[in-house]
């Protein structure tokens, strides 16, 4: 299992595709949590571009760790802005 998972001590600092190996721009959040991990309110991300919205979201998806996926344009504006 070759599996695209992000190093998690690499914050979406940079708007990089989180998938591994993939340097293109980002263009979709996967807000996500782990309920083994974290507390319920608690949301980390992911970062993917286009092609990888679908497997990242869908990897997330299986384990029911996935809670929503937001454009990155969308995820950064500011309120009522
Ligand atoms: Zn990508």
């Amino acid at each position: 299992m070759n599996l695209p998972l992000p190093d998690p001590s690499s914050a979406p600092a940079t708007a990089q595709c989180s998938a591994k190996g993939c340097r293109a721009d980002a263009v979709w959040v996967l807000a996500w949590n782990n309920p083994k991990l974290h507390t319920p309110e608690r949301r980390k991300t992911w970062l993917a571009c286009e092609e990888h919205r679908e497997h990242l979201s869908q990897f997330l998806g299986v384990r029911g760790f996935l809670k929503d996926v937001v454009k990155l344009a969308d995820w950064e504006a500011p309120e009522g802005a």
